[in-house]
């Protein structure tokens, strides 16, 4: 089954679009290989409204959103997760518009857990990109913490016609959080479930048995319309997370079965998964095949050698 990936091919810089009956979006001059085109900060209402991640920080995407909320009251600023493409500019909105900031919580884990390696060798695109200002990678927002907690199923901010409510998407992160706006079953997907791209699950903060039962939470949930941050809406959701549950399921097939025939370490498993991939995304597809191991390890079908899995750790099968 493939991926019915689509595409965004005008991303109108600064603007703030009208992209749905209640529903604008701006889009943050962030493009790389994480983030797509960039980050879509959507506003959520007429006169008094929500706003949907922030984004990263950028005085031009700052001023941008100014300019968007300019005669308008915020009522919330709501975070799906806090990763530096989403949450660090909240701040600022929040000084300027005295808003509240909700999200499920800030980052969950020890941050010294999080990297043992050595960051990724930045290539010539990733030079070209800081160049120009832009984000190359994904990093966590160890900073944010938001002033409202939000608990899976609460409503989270309601305006004039508007109603938000808190769907809690562990997976990607372990605090992601998507928004329903109920009024048009339209559910604000932040990284959780992309039109363009499938999402990064990199241990230990990102975990795939979350994530699929997040992928399953989105399917009971219905809705008619998925808004991702970075992207296209993807107006089929069904067929849509049908396909990424099966691409995750195959890929976990394929590294219980490198493991079956005696493959121990992940960058192996990695040439072996991964034919046709550019060695620039090894390092991410060695995150994402530890974190199907981590699974498999959880499900009793495989071991491995020390104390906890990693990227340079052993493993066989059970
Ligand atoms: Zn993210």
């Amino acid at each position: 089954m493939t991926i019915p990936f689509v595409t965004l091919d005008d991303p109108r810089y600064g603007q703030a679009v009208q992209v749905a009956p209640m529903v604008q979006r701006v889009i943050a001059r962030n493009p790389s290989k994480f983030t797509y085109h960039g980050t879509g900060t959507y506003i959520i209402g007429a006169n008094d409204v929500a706003v949907i991640d922030p984004g990263p920080l950028s005085d031009t995407h700052f001023d941008s959103l100014m300019v968007a909320l300019a005669g308008r009251r915020v009522n919330a600023i709501l975070i799906t997760h806090c990763h530096s493409d989403h949450s660090p500019l909240a701040a600022r909105l929040r000084e300027a518009t005295g808003a509240q900031t909700f999200a499920f919580g800030p980052h969950a884990i020890d941050p010294s857990w999080i990297e043992d390696d050595t960051p990724e060798e930045p290539d010539d695109e990733d030079r070209a990109a800081a160049a120009a200002g832009e984000t190359v990678e994904e990093s966590l927002d160890l900073a944010f913490s938001p002033d409202v907690r939000l608990r899976h199923g609460e409503i989270a901010a309601t305006g004039a016609g508007w109603t938000l409510q808190a769907i809690h998407t562990p997976g990607h992160t372990g605090n992601h959080t998507c928004f329903l706006l109920q009024e048009q079953r339209a559910l604000f997907t932040g990284d959780h479930i992309m039109g363009w791209s499938t999402t990064v699950i990199t241990p230990p903060d990102g975990n795939m048995r979350d994530y699929l039962a997040s992928l399953q939470r989105v399917v009971d949930l219905d809705p008619a319309t998925l808004w991702p941050t970075h992207g296209a809406p993807v107006t089929a959701a069904q067929p849509f997370i049908e396909a990424f549950v099966q691409h995750r399921l195959d890929r976990e097939a394929g590294v219980l079965q490198a493991v079956r025939n005696g493959v121990t370490m992940i960058p192996e498993m990695v040439k072996l998964l991964y034919v046709g991939v550019s060695p620039k995304l090894y390092k991410a597809a060695g995150r994402s095949v530890l974190a199907h191991l981590i699974k498999l390890i959880d499900d009793g079908l495989v071991v491995c050698e020390g104390v906890q899995p990693g990227v340079t750790t052993a493993y066989r099968r059970a």
